[in-house]
């Protein structure tokens, strides 16, 4: 998964259709089906490994141990759709449930040319784990389509998201599984989904609907604040941390990977409380400015040129450079597997505040632990988006609309608690802080086995 892969594959559509694993034309498809892009490290076997780690400071009923290790359900659909010049072509789609022993299915839905089976297997149980941490009531899934959303139109996009949408059928539902966005979607894709799934139901019963996906926009029914929730609640996180340890945000440098949804925001507000940005990388290059990037102009730069390169506000450096950059908070907020050793090795940060799900390898991991750089985890850092994904889910529920202030208060006040009870267990188990996150969330999911047992 590397940034040369991404530029590498912004081809013409005729090579597109032989690149593997792409969507191809019905004609070529049996072709182009061999094989799948085989990442650094095998994202979902990392996983188990950090999870392995954990069971060892929870102490877990064996059963519970085996149902975590594999996904409820995995559902994979291949289906056509027509493109803008009148050609078909097969996509394959992904969800897959991980577990709702807590609640109803949940999580983002991923468009990426590189999504994979074990990829989103690792994202969906992330969410398990995520969801009982933070005490929101549902359970773990993933969604994903491999595509290069770049190369579609947005008509296209749209009859891909409707397609994929009514081929899901009833494996979705607003009290069953509910997906959300993720990397490559956004608010209209989710408002798609909501329009497809709705006219999909009897007329009585359409607007009971609603609640199928989040992350909609706030006029069909989002809710206020879940556009910037994950980045804030990134920022909750790295202000509990500074508290505890009494170090000032406030004229500190930090550096972004990735400058989409979550890492704009995170910048933006991390930059309001005096944080300068020093350094950003995203798909088409790398920034740095020692004397600050403005992240508000950045993205209005990014909404009209596709990418932050070409800037004018901070100078081009290279990927290497990158990472090397001089600051004291590193946000990864792009892909999984992105910090390697090599990475870990000529990183400058004393904090990486895990905005992306799973961007740290194993190798890289132990290199931070033998360097003391801290790492917040995933699972805790970047759980704002499922926790405002809840409040949207219960004010489509209960037909509210929250204030702004309102959503903020609740989501600092989760962030916060979760933050504390991580913190907690690594302290008096002697254990980093992805173990005890996942050792907290372990802990709540073994027992509600016990007290439920498991059917017949
Ligand atoms: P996005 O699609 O809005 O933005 C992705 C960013 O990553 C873009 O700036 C893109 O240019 C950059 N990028 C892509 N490939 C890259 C590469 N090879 N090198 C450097 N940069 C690259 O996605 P997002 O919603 O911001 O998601 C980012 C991460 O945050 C993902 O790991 C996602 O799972 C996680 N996350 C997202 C949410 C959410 O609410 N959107 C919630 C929790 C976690």
């Amino acid at each position: 998964m590397s940034k040369k892969a991404e530029t590498a594959e912004a081809v013409s559509p005729s090579k597109m259709k032989a690149a593997p694993g792409s969507a191809v034309s019905v004609a070529n498809a049996d072709l182009a089906r061999a094989a799948e892009p085989a990442p650094v490290e095998n994202f979902f076997e990392v996983h188990l490994t950090q999870l392995a780690r954990a069971m060892e400071h929870a102490p877990m009923q064996k059963h519970v141990r085996l149902i975590l290790s594999e996904p409820k359900n995995e559902i994979i659909v291949n289906f056509p759709v027509k493109m803008d010049d009148g050609n078909f072509k097969l996509f394959t789609g992904y969800r897959i449930q991980h577990n709702n022993i807590m609640g109803p299915y949940k999580g983002g839905l991923r468009y990426h040319h590189e999504v994979t089976l074990d990829e989103v297997k690792a994202l969906a149980a992330l969410m398990t784990y995520k969801c009982a941490l933070l005490e929101v009531p549902f359970g773990g899934a993933k969604g994903g389509i491999r595509l290069h959303t770049r190369e579609h139109s947005t008509s296209e996009l749209e009859r891909i998201t409707r397609r994929f949408t009514h081929d899901l059928g009833n494996n979705i539902g607003p009290e069953y599984d509910i997906p959300a966005p993720d990397m490559g979607t956004n608010s209209q894709m989710m408002v798609w989904m909501m329009d497809t799934y709705m006219n999909m139901h009897n007329l009585s019963d359409k607007n009971a609907q609603r609640r199928i996906v989040t992350g909609k926009s706030l006029t069909s029914g989002g809710s206020r604040g879940r556009e910037k929730a994950t980045g804030q609640g990134v920022v909750y996180c790295i202000q509990e941390w500074a508290d505890e340890r009494g170090f000032r945000l406030d004229g500190c440098s930090y550096t972004v990977q990735g400058f989409g949804n979550v890492g704009s925001h995170t910048a933006q507000i991390l930059s309001r409380l005096g944080a300068v940005l020093v350094a950003v990388q995203d798909h088409t290059g790398s920034l740095y400015n020692p004397e600050g990037i403005y992240p508000r102009k950045l993205i209005d730069y990014v909404q009209t040129h596709g990418g932050i390169a070409g800037y004018a506000g901070a100078q081009a450096i290279s990927d290497e450079e990158f990472w090397a950059a001089d600051c004291d908070i590193c946000i990864p907020a792009a892909l999984e597997l992105q910090i390697t050793a090599e990475i870990a090795r000529n990183l400058k940060c004393r904090m990486i505040a895990e905005a992306a799900n799973g961007p740290t390898t194993l190798e890289a991991e132990a290199v931070l632990r033998e360097r003391n750089i801290e790492v917040l985890p995933d699972i805790m850092a970047n759980a704002g988006g499922v926790v405002v994904s809840y409040f949207e889910w219960i004010q489509n529920k209960r037909s509210e609309s929250w204030q702004l202030q309102e959503v903020d208060s609740r989501l600092h006040f989760m962030m916060k608690r979760a933050y504390h009870e991580m913190r907690a267990f690594a302290r008096e188990r002697g254990v980093d802080n992805r173990t005890a996150a996942l050792a907290v969330a372990l802990e709540r999911i073994n027992t509600v086995y016990i007290e439920r047992g498991v059917f017949p």
